[in-house]
C-alpha cells in the first residue's frame, strides 16, 4: 500500500491536540513512534486496516507505528480488528479504554472503515479523489477519549468514480462492486447470460418470449417464465455456476434490458393479470427458485415493464428486489413530481412485501454526461426515502467519468450519504468545495445554487437522457451562461496559483463549455469566431485532463471536436435545399410534426441526442416532396440519419430518391441502402445518391423505407423500430 499516496498535501498550522488533557492514547511524539498497531487476528481485512493506519500516521507525522500480533497488551496500543456487537456489517466501533485504542468490527470490512473514520474524524485527513488527500502534518497524534459506534445504512453501497480503482480511495468511500456481491458478476440483465438465446433459442425457441405473435428469441428478449422447461434449464446451468462459485451466495435472475419485452403467452399473460404486474411472474419463478436453493440469494429486477409489485404473490426473504427508479425526472424529489410518485407508488408497494430491497437510482445524463446536471438538492431526500422502505443495497449510478458534472463532488456525497443519509449536507457540500477548490469555493457554491433555483423556476424537468438544448431557455438561458462564466472566471483567478485546484475548477468548468458549444449549434446568430475559440478550448481541456467520453455510448471528445468542425460550424458550400418547403406524403410521428416543417431544410444539424432537431418516424415509411422553388442544377442528394441503438433508433432499410419539374411526373434519380449496424455509438449516417451528371429540378420526392420492428438482437426486439431524419442536402 505504500506506493498509493500520489500527492499529499499539506497545510496551515498543527492543530492537533498533542498536550489534550483528554488524551488517551499517544500514537507518536516529535516524529518518533509511541504507539504499536495490534492485529486481533491475521484476517486480511485487518492487516489492510492496520497497513493503512500505519502509512497515513508516518505520512502525518513522519513516525513508522509497527504491526504486530501478540495477546500481551501495553499502554498506547491500537487494538485492530476485535470483533464487536454494538456494530453490524461494515460497521465499526472505536473505542479507548485503559490507555488502549480499539478499532472494533461489526463484520467484513468493520475494521477497515474504523481506520478511514479514526482517519478523518480525529486525525484531519480528508480524500477528494484517488490522488488528492489533504491533511495537515503533526510530529504528536494522540487520541482523544472515544467511544462511538457506526453501521451503514446500507449494507451494500455502489457508485461510479474514476478514482474507485484505486483501492484506498475505494475503502475511503467505503463502496463496494458487484463483483464482491454476485457470483461471477453477475447482477443485472442476466436471462441471455444463464440461458443464451445463441444457444437454445434454434431448438427451444419456446423458452423465450412470445411478443406480436411469434417466440422471438433473442438477446434482449425475455424468459417464458411460466414453462416449467424454463426452470428446468435454468436449474441445470445453475447447478454448474453454483459449483464453481462456492464463495459468494447472491446471483441475479433477471430481465434482459429492454420495455415490453416480457413473454405474452397465454400462460404468462394471465399471471400478468392476476397478479396486476409482469413482476408477478417474475416473483413467482425467483421464489421456485429460492425454495431450490435455500443457502442461496436471488436477485430480480423490478425494473420498466416489470417495476409494479405484484399483487398477490411475496417474495421470499432470500429474494432481492433491485428497484429501478429510471422513468424518473430529477428536478425535485421523488416524492414530488408525476414520474416520481409513480415510482414512490412502486416502492411503498415493494417495502410492503419485502425487507430486502436493492434500488437503483440515477443521477446520470446519459447522453451527455459532460453536462450540467443540477440534481444535489434531491440526493440526500431520495436516499432517505429509499432507506425509509427498507432498501438494504443501493447503487447510485452518477457516471462516474473525468470531466462528468462535479463528478468528484458527487461520488462523495453519495458515498457519504449511503453510508448515513441523516448527516448535514451542507457541511458535507462545504466541506468538499473547500478542500478541492480552495479559495474558488464559494464562486462554485454560487454557481450550484444559482443553477439549482434556475431549473426549479424554468418548470423544466431534469432528465436523465437531456440535452443542454432541453434548457437553453432555462437553467442554461444566456443571461446565465454568462454569469456562470463570469463566477468560474473568478474561480480560476481565485486559485491562479495553486496548479491542482486550478485545474479542478477548470475540470468542473467543461459541463458549462460543452452546453454553450451545444447550444450555439442551434442558432445561425452565433458570433463563431467566439464559439472556434471555444470549441478549440473544450478540445484541448478534454485532451488535457482525460475525458475518454462525452456520454453512456463511448462517443470521445476528440470525435466530437472533428465532427463539430464538419458538421456545426458554417461550411463554405451550402446547400441548394436550404429553406426549401416540404410537402408531406407520409409524415412524421405526431411528436415530430410541429418542427418538422422546418427541420428538414433549415440548416442546423441534429446533435447525438434526439430530443431537438431530428424528425422520428416510429416503424412506419416516410414520403415527402421537397420544393427548392425554381429549378436548380444539382448532383447530389443526401439525407442524414441518426444511429443511437439505445434509444431504438436504427438506420432505415434505404432512401431512394426521384426528382421532378413539374411535381406531375417524377424520374428516378439513385437510392442508397443501409448496411445493418450492431454499433452502440452514437453515429450520423448520410444516403447519399450521385447522378454522374448535373440534372436539372425543382422538386425532389424522398422515400425512406423503414425497418419495420426492431431486430431479435436489439433491446426493443419484436417492437416498432425509429428511424430519425434530419438535414436534407442538395449539392
Ligand atoms: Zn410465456
Amino acid at each position: 500500500m505504500a506506493n498509493l499516496l500520489k500527492r499529499m498535501h499539506l497545510a496551515g498550522l498543527c492543530l492537533c491536540a498533542a498536550f489534550s488533557l483528554e488524551a488517551q492514547v499517544m500514537m507518536t511524539q516529535d516524529g518518533r513512534p509511541m504507539a504499536r498497531i495490534v492485529l486481533a487476528s491475521s484476517e486480511e481485512t485487518n492487516r489492510e486496516a492496520a497497513e493503512l493506519l500505519q502509512d497515513f500516521v508516518g505520512r502525518i507525522s513522519g513516525a513508522e507505528l509497527p504491526i504486530i500480533e501478540t495477546k500481551k497488551l501495553k499502554a498506547n496500543d491500537i487494538v485492530v480488528g476485535e470483533p464487536t456487537d454494538r456494530a453490524g456489517e461494515d460497521g465499526f466501533r472505536l473505542l479507548t479504554e485503559e490507555g488502549r485504542l480499539h478499532i472494533q468490527t461489526g463484520g467484513d470490512k468493520g475494521a477497515l472503515y474504523g481506520v478511514v473514520d479514526l482517519l478523518e474524524q480525529e486525525l484531519g485527513v480528508s480524500c477528494f479523489t484517488a490522488d488528492y488527500f489533504r491533511f495537515e502534518k503533526c510530529p504528536s497524534l494522540t487520541i482523544p477519549k472515544l467511544d462511538r459506534a457506526e453501521t451503514p445504512a446500507f449494507r451494500y453501497r455502489q457508485t461510479q468514480s474514476y478514482s474507485a480503482s484505486d483501492p484506498i480511495y475505494k475503502a475511503w468511500y467505503r463502496l463496494e462492486e458487484p463483483n464482491e456481491e454476485f457470483i461471477s458478476n453477475l447482477w443485472v440483465h442476466t436471462f441471455d447470460r444463464i440461458l443464451p438465446s445463441a444457444r437454445f433459442g434454434k431448438a427451444h425457441p419456446e423458452y423465450y418470449s412470445f411478443i406480436n405473435g411469434e417466440r422471438r428469441p433473442g438477446n434482449h428478449s425475455q424468459w417464458c417464465l411460466t414453462n416449467p422447461e424454463v426452470f428446468e434449464a435454468a436449474v441445470h446451468q445453475l447447478d454448474s455456476i453454483f459449483a464453481a462459485n462456492p464463495d459468494l451466495k447472491m446471483i441475479s435472475i433477471s430481465q434482459n434490458d429492454g420495455n415490453n419485452t416480457q413473454c405474452a403467452c397465454e400462460e404468462c399473460r394471465k399471471v400478468d393479470e392476476y397478479e396486476g404486474s409482469p413482476s408477478g411472474n417474475l416473483v413467482r419463478f425467483l421464489n421456485k427458485l429460492a425454495e431450490h436453493y435455500p443457502d442461496k440469494e436471488f436477485s430480480t429486477l423490478a425494473y420498466l415493464y416489470s417495476m409494479q409489485p405484484p399483487k398477490h404473490v411475496k417474495p421470499l426473504p432470500n429474494v432481492n428486489i433491485m428497484l429501478c427508479d429510471i422513468d424518473c425526472k430529477r428536478e425535485v424529489p421523488l416524492t414530488d413530481n408525476e414520474s416520481g410518485r409513480y415510482f414512490m407508488q412502486a416502492l411503498e408497494g415493494w417495502s410492503r412485501i419485502s425487507n430486502n430491497i436493492y434500488v437503483w437510482d440515477y443521477g446520470i445524463n446519459f447522453d451527455n454526461m459532460v453536462a450540467p446536471f443540477p440534481n444535489f438538492h434531491i440526493i440526500q431526500k431520495n436516499i432517505q426515502l429509499f432507506k425509509e422502505h427498507h432498501a438494504t443495497m443501493h447503487f447510485s449510478q452518477i457516471g462516474g467519468v473525468r470531466g462528468g458534472d462535479f463528478m468528484e463532488l458527487r461520488a462523495y456525497l453519495v458515498s457519504k450519504l449511503m453510508w448515513d443519509p441523516y448527516q448535514d449536507m451542507d457541511s458535507l457540500v462545504n466541506h468538499f468545495l473547500e478542500g478541492y477548490y480552495g479559495e474558488a469555493a464559494p464562486y462554485l457554491r454560487q454557481y450550484m445554487d444559482i443553477q439549482e433555483g434556475a431549473l426549479l423556476a424554468s418548470h423544466q424537468p431534469l432528465w436523465i437522457y437531456d440535452s443542454p438544448i432541453s434548457h437553453k431557455d432555462g437553467l442554461l438561458c444566456p443571461q446565465l451562461l454568462k454569469r456562470y462564466n463570469e463566477l468560474f472566471d473568478k474561480a480560476e483567478q481565485a486559485v491562479a496559483s495553486d496548479k491542482d485546484r486550478l485545474d479542478h475548477v477548470r475540470l468542473s468548468r467543461l459541463p458549462l463549455l460543452y452546453s454553450e458549444l451545444e447550444i450555439a449549434r442551434t442558432r445561425t446568430d452565433n458570433d463563431w469566431e467566439a464559439i472556434r475559440q471555444k470549441l478549440e478550448l473544450f478540445h484541448e481541456r478534454t485532451a488535457q485532463f482525460g475525458v475518454k467520453t462525452l456520454n453512456e455510448r463511448n462517443n470521445p471528445p476528440a470525435e466530437y471536436y472533428t465532427l463539430y468542425k464538419e458538421r456545426f460550424l458554417p461550411q463554405a458550400e451550402q446547400s441548394k435545399a436550404l429553406g426549401a418547403k416540404v410537402e408531406w406524403i407520409l409524415p412524421p410521428a405526431k411528436t415530430y410534426q410541429p418542427i418538422a416543417d422546418k427541420a428538414l431544410t433549415d440548416g442546423l444539424y441534429g446533435g447525438t441526442t434526439y430530443v431537438e432537431s431530428w424528425v422520428g418516424w416510429e416503424g412506419k415509411d416516410a414520403a415527402f416532396i421537397l420544393d427548392l422553388g425554381e429549378e436548380k442544377t444539382f448532383s447530389t442528394l443526401s439525407t442524414d440519419f441518426l444511429h443511437q441503438l439505445g434509444a431504438w433508433i436504427l438506420l432505415p432499410k434505404s432512401v431512394t430518391y426521384s426528382i421532378s419539374s413539374d411535381k406531375q411526373t417524377f424520374r428516378p434519380f439513385g437510392s442508397f441502402a443501409f448496411e445493418e449496424d450492431r454499433d452502440v455509438k452514437v453515429k450520423f449516417v448520410k444516403g447519399t445518391a450521385t447522378s454522374p451528371s448535373p440534372v436539372k429540378a425543382r422538386y425532389i420526392k424522398v422515400e425512406i423505407e423503414t425497418l419495420g420492428l426492431c431486430p431479435s438482437w436489439h433491446y426493443g426486439v419484436g417492437y416498432p423500430a425509429w428511424f430519425f431524419l434530419d438535414e436534407v442536402e442538395v449539392r
